[in-house]
């Protein structure tokens, strides 16, 4: 495994492949109203992504389940859906539901990826509890990232506070290396795996990572629709995602997508 270390220079041009990611969730959490499709949400997406002279990174990537590439510049991925949602103009968010939105952009070389999930409307306290929940895996992270600091050691107490509330880490679907590329070393479980614990990464100044809990309310099993793209959870209950893309400083690490 080899875990690329990212000069200043590299970093700042993810900085500003971040500053899209960040714009565009941003733009997409403001606009995810009761009745909009998951279609308009990607459309604009995409505008705001050209007009930045980035690419979207999702949209033409391709998988051994599908016999099409992914069509979205989003995932858009609704209540039980856990990622890999395709957005559609047929498909429109009500009230109550939960959405997340994951999305990546590539401006100048360098990649950016994060994901939010927002409460559309009025959610119930059981589904903000899963999104605060799933949102304090992330902060943990975050807090916790550090040159010298092994991941078993993020990922374990990610994994606690998961089961402290009640709820399950999803365990099929892993966080990333980011850089030139969307998927790089390492994988980034925000669990304890048997591989991480004879494998552990341990944190270098440099090293730019995609840590991206998933978190259902239910049971930890997911599986994979016909479409060969949307990953639901077993037991039709919810799940949540959260993602940020950071980078580990000389102290601790900084968000380059907030
Ligand atoms: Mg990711």
């Amino acid at each position: 495994m080899a875990i690329k270390l990212r000069s200043s220079r590299e970093i700042e041009l993810l900085r500003k492949a971040g500053a899209i990611v960040a714009e565009v969730l941003s733009k997409l959490q403001e606009e995810a109203r009761p009745g909009i499709s998951t279609g308009e949400l990607d459309r604009l997406a995409q505008e705001i992504t050209e007009s930045a002279g980035a690419t979207a990174l999702f949209k033409g990537v391709e998988s051994p389940y599908a016999s099409k590439p992914f069509s979205g510049a989003i995932c858009a991925s609704i209540n039980e859906q856990v990622v890999h949602g395709i957005p559609s103009m047929k498909v429109k968010v009500s009230n109550g539901d939960l959405l997340s939105v994951d999305y990546g952009a590539k401006l100048a070389g360098y990649c950016g990826d994060a994901a939010v999930t927002v409460g559309v409307g009025d959610v119930s306290p059981q589904k903000q509890k899963l999104m605060d929940a799933t949102k304090r895996l992330l902060d943990i992270a975050i807090a916790e990232s550090a040159p010298g600091v092994r991941w078993t050691r993020v990922a374990g107490m990610m994994e606690k506070s998961a089961a402290e509330a009640g709820f399950s880490v999803v365990r099929d679907f892993v966080g990333h290396g980011i850089g030139t590329e969307m998927h790089e070393d390492p994988k980034v479980p925000n669990f304890v795996s048997k591989e991480l614990r004879s494998n552990d990464i341990v944190l270098k100044e440099g090293m730019v990572l995609a840590v991206e809990p998933m978190v259902n309310m239910g049971k930890v099993a997911v599986k994979t629709l016909r479409d060969g793209w949307t990953v639901v959870t077993k037991d039709g209950k919810c799940s949540a995602h959260f993602e940020h893309t950071i980078a580990i400083t000389n102290s601790g690490c900084e968000v380059l997508t907030a």
